[in-house]
């Protein structure tokens, strides 16, 4: 059998594009609003940047990283990024951004690479919108992450969202919260789901978040993460609160929500559009007030979220959200004969050079054949070159819409068209 793609990724063809390019400059222009700049990091990464980044607990790190050797010194491997906060993070420190300025706002569009098990929504090479807002512990910037993300899916015009807030706690109230979890979990061990056993220790937290009945069932009457939190994270999660409420957003408090990644403090967020079933987390993010010293940079409180485009785009398309693919006015040059071919040529280029869209077709076909092509590309005019009405220094210009048509001097050709087009 011919060679297919990688198993979980997508081509993206000419058709569907658009529809990305959409998103995307929606996406370019709110930010701006906000103003997040753009960063575009490497899509691989020492493997080290994540193991310390994302937590050698979590999910990603434990199954789903793609990574291979380096090539240049033994030991040394690098991974796909699974995620773009820890690349994020890296190039702050690498090129000292928190020397240069106090506050950092930053967003990031592209792929990303996890070996999970494929399903609808769910792919091993996905695309994420992220943005992260580093260098504050100020409440608003969480609820300004969180306004954003739901401007965005408003502007497109996306209904039934459900955005759940929660503060996971910090490292002063969370390990007294963990072995809580712990002492309630044990005696029920044996009735976890298998992932859950094995989160026991190292990660009790997720067993909050677990989707399996059973684990549901087990975490009735559980110490409550809310009743667990130290006056700070209290204290914080209570002004973002107050600050989306400020901005008129709705919000729904989910105290079990803890997101699968080990650097969140504070703050967690999620936005559901739930008409996608399994799969429908659309955005998560939070605080991580502690990956920047993680990872040996100074301390700098930050702030972030990402969106999987892919989701988005299946939401928008469930709904039909999508717009209709705008069709430029272009022009079709049909040429009759050798001497014409070059005229034709010479007029599509002209064309071209004034940023009209333009097409022609080289290989001599018949006057049917190439009409047919005009049509099919949706031309809406037509320009017609025989070598009789070129040695009259003469062209035939067809309105593919009225069918109407007119004989137009060379000379004119081109700007005639540009006029018409660009008059448009
Ligand atoms: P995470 O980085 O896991 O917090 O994910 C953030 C968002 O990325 C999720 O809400 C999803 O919309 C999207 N996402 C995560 N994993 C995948 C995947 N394997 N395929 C498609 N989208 C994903």
């Amino acid at each position: 059998m011919a060679i297919q793609k990688p198993r979980g990724t997508q081509d993206l063809l000419p058709s569907v594009l658009g529809n990305w390019y959409y998103i995307e400059n929606t996406i370019r222009r709110l930010c701006k609003t906000y103003g997040f700049e753009e960063v575009r990091t490497p899509m691989f990464e020492e493997t080290g940047l994540f193991l310390r980044g994302i937590g050698e607990t979590t999910d990603i790190v434990q199954k789903e990283m793609y990574s291979f050797p380096t090539g240049d010194k033994k030991d040394q491997s690098y991974t796909l990024r699974p995620e773009g906060t820890a690349s994020a993070v890296r190039a702050y420190l690498e090129n000292k951004i928190y020397g240069q300025e106090s506050i950092t706002k930053w967003f990031y569009i592209g792929p990303m690479f996890r070996h999970d098990k494929p399903q609808a929504g769910r792919y091993r090479q996905f695309h994420q919108f992220g943005v992260e807002l580093l260098g504050t512990q100020a409440p608003s910037a969480d609820a300004e992450c969180i306004s954003l993300v739901l401007q965005l899916l408003r502007d497109l015009g996306l209904k039934d969202l459900n955005v759940e807030v929660n503060s996971v706690g910090c490292p002063t109230c969370r390990p007294a919260y963990r072995e809580k979890l712990i002492a309630f979990f044990e005696p029920k061990k044996e009735e976890l789901c298998e992932l859950c056993q094995s989160r026991l220790y190292k990660n009790p937290l997720r067993i909050l978040d677990c989707k399996e009945e059973k684990c549901q069932q087990l975490a009735v009457g559980v110490p409550e993460l809310s009743d667990n939190l130290c006056e700070e994270c209290q204290d914080h999660f209570h002004h973002v609160k107050e600050y989306l409420t400020a901005a008129g957003e709705k919000f729904t408090l989910n105290p079990r929500l803890v997101r699968g990644l080990d650097y969140y403090t504070k703050t967690a967020f999620e936005v559901q559009y739930t008409p996608l079933g399994s799969q429908s987390a659309v955005a998560g993010g939070g605080r991580y007030d502690g990956l920047v010293e993680e990872l040996d940079g100074p301390h700098t409180p930050a702030v972030g979220f990402a969106m999987g485009m892919e989701r988005l785009l299946l939401a928008l398309e469930k709904q039909g959200l999508l717009p209709e693919q705008q069709q430029e006015d272009s022009v079709f040059v049909v040429a009759l004969g050798e001497m014409a071919q070059k005229e034709a040529f010479r007029i599509t280029n002209a064309l071209r050079n004034a940023y009209v869209k333009a097409e022609m077709e080289g290989s001599g076909k018949s006057m049917k054949s190439q009409m047919k092509y005009a049509n099919k590309i949706n031309a809406k005019y037509v320009i017609i070159i025989g070598d009789n009405e070129l040695a009259e220094g003469k062209v035939i210009l067809k309105y593919m819409d009225t069918s109407e048509q007119e004989t137009v001097s060379l000379a004119e050709i081109t700007n005639r068209i540009t006029e018409l087009v660009k008059g448009n």
